[in-house]
């Protein structure tokens, strides 16, 4: 079996990274699946759409950390590096510590090692230390109340803690993963249902407490959310930091929506990038987001089953379909309602 960037001969499986969005999901996804269908397999081309291609610190920790759980042989595992071969040994639970070094998801790393880990008998504890709070990666917050309460309804027994926050560039951040392996049901996420709770924080570390006010005031303007479901709150963290997490909860699933601070940026502007998330997501009517879609692809087919209503698809959610499909021998049907442009994906054996 083949297709234009998934090639297979009795060694290996090549994927060109350079594919689709071209980012470090191609790779994350590989070498999970690699360690659970304990085939080899080749990465070239790594992140080639990404201004720094390559390996960068957090996807190199991500290797490594799949690497060590599954005793696999790497070659090609240094930073910068644009091709990875990774051979897969026998996935054991145990205690580790991974590290990304620098402000790097520490979530990316979890979600690398998580599906090997549930795919075997037995029990882990880890550490992970880098960045919690990142861009462009799942917020810790996004994980707890969003991603794991499904994963839980799947069956899977994973429990998540955090320890301490670890925002860019300082990173500092810690969270510790409970995983044990165990068998993955099959979850049809096609409605929304009515909104039960919700929620909006704004979090500042080492920066002036009314960054969070500002921010906390425009919720409730822009929203007309209640002064009891928006608090700004003070965190600990080694840098500074601040992050504005949305949630709202529904009768069959929760989305978390973030907007993070930078040097120069207004907290108004933060506010509003995370209002702009969220009241996309809330005009649409689905229950699964954009991030939650492309996350929920994994478990779903390592259950054989799992459907859901989304949003529009990302490039990245249509990568990774494709290498999902392949990699676990999977269908996945995508179909895009006419009228409003949502889609429903149903994933089977
Ligand atoms: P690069 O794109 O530089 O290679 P990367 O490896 O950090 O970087 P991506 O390949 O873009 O990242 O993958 C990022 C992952 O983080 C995806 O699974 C995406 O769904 C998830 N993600 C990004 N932003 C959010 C968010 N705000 N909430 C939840 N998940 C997110």
């Amino acid at each position: 079996m083949s297709n234009n960037w998934i090639n297979e001969n009795q060694e290996l499986i090549e994927i060109d990274g350079s594919y689709g969005e071209g980012g470090g999901q191609i790779l994350r996804t590989s070498v999970a699946l690699s360690l659970v269908t304990q085939r080899p397999v080749r990465i070239k081309n790594i992140r080639a759409k990404r201004n720094k291609s390559g390996l960068l610190r957090q996807h190199l920790t991500a290797v490594l950390a799949a690497a060590k759980i599954g005793n696999a042989e790497l070659t090609g595992a240094e930073l910068r590096s644009n091709t990875l071969t990774f051979r897969p040994g026998k996935v054991r639970h145990g205690k580790y510590h991974f590290a990304v070094g620098s402000a790097g998801s520490a979530a990316l790393v979890f979600q690398t090692v998580l599906y090997p880990l549930l795919s075997t008998p037995g029990k882990s504890q880890i550490v992970f230390e880098g960045g919690t709070h990142n861009q462009k990666a799942p917020p810790f917050d996004f994980l707890e109340r969003a991603f794991l309460p499904l994963l839980t309804r799947m069956g899977a027994k994973v429990k998540l803690c955090l320890h301490r926050r670890g925002f860019y560039p300082a990173g500092g951040g810690c969270m510790t993963a409970e995983i044990e392996g165990g068998d993955l049901r099959s979850l049809s996420l096609l409605e929304r249902g009515p909104i039960t709770s919700r929620r909006a924080r704004a979090l500042v570390a080492n920066l002036p407490a009314n960054i969070g006010n500002r921010e906390i005031k425009e919720i409730c303007k822009k929203l007309e959310w209640t002064r009891e479901e928006a608090k700004a709150e003070v965190v600990q963290s080694d840098g500074p930091g601040n992050v504005v997490v949305l949630e709202v909860a529904s009768e069959h699933c929760a989305e978390v929506f973030t907007g993070f601070g930078a040097r120069g940026k207004r907290s108004e502007e933060v506010a509003r990038e995370a209002i702009r998330e969220l009241r996309a997501y809330l005009d649409s009517g689905v229950p699964v987001g954009e991030h939650l879609a492309d996350q929920l692809l994994i478990p779903m087919a390592l259950a054989g089953k799992g459907s859901f209503h989304t949003v529009p698809l990302t490039d990245h959610t249509t990568t990774n379909i494709e290498l999902v499909r392949y990699l676990l021998g999977v269908e996945i049907d995508v179909n895009t309602r006419p009228h409003n442009g949502t889609v429903r994906v149903d994933v089977r054996r």
